[in-house]
């Protein structure tokens, strides 16, 4: 990966938030959505140009990567949310150090949350991932799984669902975006604490925020193209 200059980073965050300015006044929303740096690659230098232009939610997915990194990120980052696949046995390494972890794709995933959230005595935030495209190499329940999934976490007292998040198979983002938006509504006609839609990443942004995005997940559209 060539790295950005910080006057690289400033005019990418300066389009992605005309973009999605633009995206919000199409589709009539009065509301707003929160940009997420996603850092995987990224070195904390750089992540922290974007933390500099207001960007202060950043997304991780590599419990490594993350553990070398968080030292180096500017204090004026509020927000941290883990997205990748997590392991059962990494839990434990950053249950006190994430806001939410976006991804939790298995409810044997959510009882070590459970666990782990309850030794250190603090409820934790998460979102389902919802294996929206019905592909079988990515993890996430199915959308047929969802409701059950939520209402068998609402028995963990140390979890707090907030919603839902999803990675959409390329050729259909679309439809994907919209059937979520279906299932964030329904689950919130039941829990008034949901309030995240995880969605949108820099190829689909501007529909995901057209269909509904509460939060959009921005790698290469901040930090350019990864190697890996
Ligand atoms: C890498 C990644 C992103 C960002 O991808 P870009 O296409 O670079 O914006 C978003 N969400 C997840 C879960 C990712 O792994």
């Amino acid at each position: 990966m060539t790295q950005r200059s910080k006057e690289e980073v400033q005019t990418a965050l300066r389009t992605v938030r005309e973009n999605v300015s633009r995206a919000l006044e199409e589709s009539g929303r009065s509301d707003t959505v929160k940009l997420m740096a996603v850092t995987k690659t990224v070195p904390p230098e750089i992540v922290n140009y974007a933390v500099a232009e207001g960007v202060t939610l950043l997304g991780e997915n590599r419990v490594q990567e993350f553990l070398e990194k968080e030292a180096q990120y500017s204090p004026d980052v509020s927000e941290i949310h883990f997205i990748g696949h997590l392991q059962t046995n990494k839990v434990k390494y950053i249950i006190g150090k994430v806001n939410c972890i976006e991804s939790v794709d298995s409810m044997r995933l959510c009882e070590e949350i459970e666990r782990q959230a309850s030794i250190h005595d603090r409820i934790m935030d998460i979102l389902l991932e919802v294996n929206i495209s019905n592909e079988p190499s990515k993890s996430g329940f199915l959308k047929e799984e969802v409701c059950e999934a939520a209402q068998a976490v609402s028995a963990f007292r140390h979890l707090r669902l907030k919603g839902l998040m999803c990675i959409p198979a390329k050729e259909e983002s679309h439809d994907a975006f919209v059937q979520m938006k279906q299932l964030f509504e329904e689950l919130k006609k039941t829990n008034p604490e949901i309030d995240t839609l995880s969605m949108g990443m820099s190829g689909d942004y501007e529909e995901a925020v057209r269909c509904g995005a509460t939060v959009i997940r921005l790698g290469s559209a901040i930090f350019g193209k990864r190697n890996i």
